[in-house]
């Protein structure tokens, strides 16, 4: 009953994929274990898209009508991943495979996960249930490949479609609404007419799906090959129901040409807004602070004007670190923040690779003389020695040369006059501390 054909070679006519159906060596393994023990299995889903579309599977699923009881039986190293949903992974030497029993989901009352899982030992009830054709085939050990709904036929066509009624699809759960703009974003794909109008009038379901599984699908898109694709967010009319700052969402396909770094792409994405706009959205989102703070930096970082000398350049290193200035180079040469010329940049670049090899100090801790220092000079600790030290940095920032002890002491205890921090003292020669 089930639509087996032949993997490598029927389907080599299909254009523009290089098809690659070898099931790798241990999933094969895994597949013949469970065979051989009168099972069905079969690969599932995301690994088979991706083998026929040429790219590289993240991991290999596994779905099987033998029970996970069973499944446990037949393996010498198991988890229980996920049990209660038919999930057990399999160890085998370094690599780790998800084994999941062919189930149904029940109905879906929260519009986002279904209230039960049913076993079920029929592979056309486990495909029917999943979200989209192409994620939707199944391939033996053999190579041999199920595919019940199209799912090759809507790959050569380039195109996400719904397996069944997308009404249903998208009311079941919502989070296939981005599932589908971020599959269409990672294999610029079209989203098929039909399956594109449900998405759009069931954007308000979103409300069902948590922010951080939201954010999840908006950094995949981000991070794809296509990140222009997020124009996507406003044309379903998503945006009012994840949040308003997607507004000032910059979908442009320059960020494609970033490295594949989160704070990096949401500071393109973000920099025609400002900082704050980044932070705020990437925080109600639930991100790590690392990539919104990140974001609001660099962003801040490109609007300003870039340096024109080395006291400038040495400045903008201090303030934020040569990685974030090198990111910061790379996001206005690919065309983010305010207008510069590329010659500005390669200046820009210059300087800092003179700066950094050089080794000139950029920081306070790397001043010649310490805050200890000062304090054995009879300065009073506070936000008054801090302010010291900043001085120190600056003229060190101006000029390298001035990082020896003489010269920092003369700074030092000419800042201290000039702010009446050093206690008792007439004259600014009598150093009491030494
Ligand atoms: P990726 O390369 O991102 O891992 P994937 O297709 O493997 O893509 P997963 O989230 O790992 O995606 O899910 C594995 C499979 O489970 C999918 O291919 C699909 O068949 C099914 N699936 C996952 N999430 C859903 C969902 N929300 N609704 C229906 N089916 C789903
Ligand atoms: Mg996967």
């Amino acid at each position: 009953m089930y639509v087996h054909e032949q993997g490598a070679k029927r389907i080599a006519d299909v254009r523009f994929y290089e098809v690659d159906m070898q099931v790798p060596q241990q999933v094969k393994q895994i597949l013949e274990t469970l065979t051989q023990a009168g099972f069905q299995a079969y690969a599932v889903g995301g690994c088979v898209r991706d083998a026929f579309l040429g790219r590289e599977p993240e991991d290999w699923d596994i779905t099987t009508d033998a029970l996970p009881e069973q499944v446990k039986g037949l393996f010498r190293r198991t988890v229980d991943t996920g049990i209660r949903h038919g999930t057990v992974t399999v160890l085998l030497k370094d690599k780790s495979y998800e084994i999941t029993t062919y189930r149904v989901d029940g109905a879906y009352s929260d519009g986002r996960h279904p209230d039960s899982v049913v076993f079920t030992p029929e592979l056309s009830e486990d495909l029917r249930r999943r979200d989209f054709t192409i994620n939707a085939m199944a391939c033996a050990a053999d190579g041999r490949v199920v595919d019940l709904f199209g799912g090759r036929e809507d790959l050569g066509k380039r195109r996400i479609r719904c397996v069944g009624d997308p009404d249903e699809r998208f009311t079941e759960d919502a989070l296939r609404i981005l599932r589908a703009l971020r599959f269409s974003a990672q294999l610029d794909f079209d989203i098929e007419g039909a399956t594109w109008e449900a998405l759009k009038r069931h954007a308000p379901n979103l409300v069902n799906v948590s922010r951080e599984r939201i954010l999840a699908e908006l950094n995949k898109m981000l991070l794809s090959g296509h990140p222009e694709k997020m124009s996507m967010l406003e044309e379903a009319g998503i945006i009012p129901w994840i949040g308003k700052e997607l507004e000032d969402l910059l979908p442009s396909a320059r960020i494609a040409a970033l490295p594949a770094k989160k704070d990096l792409r949401w500071a393109a994405a973000f920099s025609e807004a400002d900082g704050e706009t980044a932070r705020t959205f990437l925080k109600n989102m639930k991100s790590d602070n690392e990539t919104a703070d990140g974001a609001a930096l660099l962003i801040s970082g490109i609007r300003g004007a870039v340096p024109e000398d080395l006291y400038g350049t040495r400045r903008l290193l201090s303030v934020y670190g040569q990685d974030r200035v090198r990111e910061m180079i790379l996001l206005r040469r690919a065309g983010f923040g305010g207008p510069v010329s590329a010659e500005q940049l390669d200046l820009l670049e210059e300087r800092t690779d003179r700066i950094l090899s050089a080794g000139d100090c950029l920081a306070v801790r790397n001043l010649a003389l310490s805050g200890s220092d000062l304090i054995r000079m009879g300065i009073r600790p506070g936000p008054g020695l801090g302010s010291i030290l900043g001085t120190m940095l600056d003229r060190v920032l101006r000029d390298p040369g001035l990082n020896t002890r003489e010269c920092l002491e003369r700074i030092a205890e000419e800042a201290a006059e000039g702010r009446g921090n050093v206690p008792g003292r007439k004259s600014g020669n009598d150093d009491a501390s030494e």
